[in-house]
């Protein structure tokens, strides 16, 4: 398995998001194990509530939810 990810503080994830529907690219900070944030959707600019995990063994998980929920 390639964990070479571990050593990038930046990776790219792509999700479909809440609001719109459409698949996103987002850049996941690797630095930390665990967070939870707020990113605005690049097409429709709603707010996405974003739930980020990297470990080595399952790589980078990310829930997206809506702001509002
Ligand atoms: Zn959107």
């Amino acid at each position: 398995m390639d964990r070479s990810y571990l050593m990038n503080t930046l990776e790219e994830f792509s999700l479909q998001c809440p609001n719109c529907g459409e698949v996103v690219t987002i850049f996941v900070d690797c630095s930390v194990e665990q967070q939870v944030y707020v990113e605005d959707c690049t097409v429709c600019c709603r707010p996405i509530l974003l739930t980020v995990s990297c470990d080595e063994f399952n790589g980078i998980n990310v829930a997206a939810r809506r702001e509002e929920d």
